[in-house]
């Protein structure tokens, strides 16, 4: 692949660092094409972990470089804007969980790894989207409160026995995609499998022919014999589907999967944090201990 100018720039950069860039699966074309890793970001971040890579880059949002800072204490993390938030993890913090907790004695919390590293801390275990369902069967307790996604758990509640109580959060990109607009572009491609991620709420998500992650629906497309997809997640990942899939065709179904915040982090920016080794993504030790505790929990859950 022919790189510009400025992806150029960035490889010499990465390069001259020793460093390696990962790209979440939601980052513009242009920064996932020159990434050494993309995916999902914890997929991102145990890969990253395995490599002798002085440095990592990470294009992403916060909570996607603090996942990596956790896993990989032994690593510059680099996060190139310190303004790329997530409207999911800012509807939680440490201490209202704190408050939770004390409500509910006994009961374990399960998190999302879309969540920042404080609020981890003070989880029993953590989730993805690909794992709720084991996660949660995988406790021994018959109650379970997750956080913050309410839709992830509301997807879980109706494929566990267990109860789950749920926080009110969301991600506002997914919970914004609406029935109405699923239903509008199955019947304008009436061939084409919808594949919904479990952040899309529960009403759009029973118009859905497959239910998966990011990861998912990449091995899914690249499986499947069908030639037609609706994507039901943020729009970046028609990039990496297209891409892995040129014969066949990925359609958005709605213009409200754009995360502004995925879509911050230019060129321009991976240079400058190379050139001066910054944002330096740090975690206060007791916190990156606990935080690893619940995500090495999940690790540790056994594949079905
Ligand atoms: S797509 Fe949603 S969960 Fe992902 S970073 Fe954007 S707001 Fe957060």
């Amino acid at each position: 692949m022919d790189l510009n100018p400025k992806q150029q720039e960035v490889r010499e950069w990465l390069a001259r660092r020793q460093a390696i860039l990962l790209a979440h699966n939601y980052q513009p074309g242009e920064i996932q094409d020159i990434a050494d890793l993309t995916g999902d970001s914890l997929g991102l971040s145990i890969e990253a972990a395995q490599t002798t890579a002085a440095v990592i880059v990470f294009c992403g949002v916060r909570f996607m470089a603090e996942t990596a800072a956790i896993l990989c204490p032994d690593k510059l993390v680099l996060l190139p804007r310190l303004d790329v938030g997530c409207y999911m993890a800012d509807t939680i913090t440490a201490a209202a969980l704190r408050t939770r907790k004390a409500e509910l004695p006994g009961v374990p919390v399960v998190t999302y790894v879309n969540s920042y590293a404080e609020v981890k801390a003070e989880s029993d275990i953590c989730c993805t989207s690909a794992n709720a369902v084991r996660v949660v069967n995988s406790l021994p307790e018959p109650r379970v409160l997750m956080v913050p996604d309410r839709n992830l758990a509301l997807y879980t509640a109706r494929h566990t026995s267990k109860e789950v109580l749920y926080w009110q959060g969301c991600c506002n990109i997914h919970d914004n995609f609406t029935r109405a607009e699923a239903e509008a572009c199955k019947a304008a491609h009436p061939e084409a499998i919808f594949m919904a991620h479990p952040e899309c709420r529960p009403e759009v998500l029973n118009l859905a022919e497959v239910i998966r992650s990011t990861s998912g629906m990449l091995v899914y497309a690249r499986q499947s014999t069908q030639s037609e997809f609706i994507v039901g997640t943020e729009m970046g990942l028609i990039h990496a589907l297209q891409k892995e899939n040129p014969d066949k065709r990925f359609y958005c179904p709605s213009s409200c999967l754009l995360c502004p915040d995925m879509k911050r982090i230019s060129l321009d920016d991976v240079i400058s944090a190379l050139r001066e080794l910054q944002h330096v993504i740090q975690i206060p030790e007791a916190t990156r201990l606990k935080a690893l505790t619940a995500v090495n929990r999940m690790l540790a859950v056994p594949r079905d």
